[in-house]
């Protein structure tokens, strides 16, 4: 299983998201690998890989054909393997843009580590370049953050239509897993009124799970340590657990819906 976390705005929370769901699948006894597809290298420092062990990362996959095995490496967490990302990705659309499967790098860049993992999680830039779009088309599902913003709705409706527009585009087969709700500062009032429309207009594909904000979840990349090594009991630790437990039973769901499709 494949899950992408898009979403063309930063500081959403996808980072911080991708490095806490892997960690509880992982304790969900999965054995999950997650890909760091920012140049910033933000998910792969948060793990406490230091600037000058970050090669090889992905972009050797994808740019210069390196053998993905060669870039997988373990994590301080048990079952939670990872790809670096590096700086070698700003590159990834230029160095490109004449490669006829330019838009299935990550597809077939993976392809012989997917049977090794029962999760892959892939970590996106804050675009819709070209690294989302091979997400997009590599991955099963994709989750989608949203900070309950003023003005978060309406890029919300423009984002999930610009990616069923790509899809239908390119014939990507990746289907919504939910929208969630991140950084929720359950003190302004206002946030409150936005999360409560935001349900209202995608009802069930908003996860019931919030993230609320949470100091620890901030505090925890800098140590290099998931919210589970940094502060076990904290609210954040909880939220990404419960979280856990929705995406293994919505995937479960929609991989029945997929097989019954099949059978016909
Ligand atoms: P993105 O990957 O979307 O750019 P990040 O995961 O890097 O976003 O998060 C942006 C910033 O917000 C980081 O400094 C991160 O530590 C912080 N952060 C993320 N989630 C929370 C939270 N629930 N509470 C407090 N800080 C958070
Ligand atoms: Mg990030």
């Amino acid at each position: 299983m494949i899950i992408a976390c898009i979403q063309s705005k930063g500081g959403v929370a996808k980072t911080t998201s991708c490095i806490n769901l892997g960690h509880a699948l992982a304790m969900n006894k999965q054995k999950v690998l997650l890909i760091d597809l920012d140049s910033q290298g933000s998910a792969s420092l948060s793990l406490g890989i230091k600037r000058g062990e970050i090669n090889p990362s992905i972009a050797d996959v994808l740019i210069d054909d390196v053998p993905i095995e060669e870039t997988v490496r373990e994590t301080s967490v048990p079952n939670l393997h990872l790809i670096t990302g590096s700086m070698a990705l700003a590159n990834f659309d230029i160095n490109l843009a004449n490669h006829d499967r330019r838009t299935e790098r990550i597809k077939d860049g993976i392809k012989s580590i997917i049977p090794k993992f029962d999760t892959i999680i892939l970590d996106c830039p804050p675009s819709m370049g070209l690294l989302p779009v091979n997400a997009l088309i590599a991955c099963d599902h994709y989750l989608v953050p949203v900070q309950p913003h003023y003005l978060a709705l309406e890029g919300l409706v423009n984002l999930l239509d610009s990616i069923e527009r790509l899809k239908a585009g390119i014939g990507a087969k990746g289907n919504l897993l939910g929208i969630l709700l991140t950084l929720v500062d359950s003190r302004a009032k206002v946030t409150g009124e936005i999360c409560d429309i935001i349900r209202k207009q995608f009802d069930k594909t908003v996860f019931k799970t919030e993230i609320k904000t949470n100091i620890k979840l901030a505090e925890a990349p800098s140590h290099g340590k998931t919210i589970f090594q940094h502060d076990w009991n904290c609210p954040g630790a909880e939220a990404y657990q419960a979280l856990a437990k929705e995406v293994i039973q919505r995937t479960k769901v929609k991989n029945e819906q997929k097989a019954r499709k099949k059978c016909g």
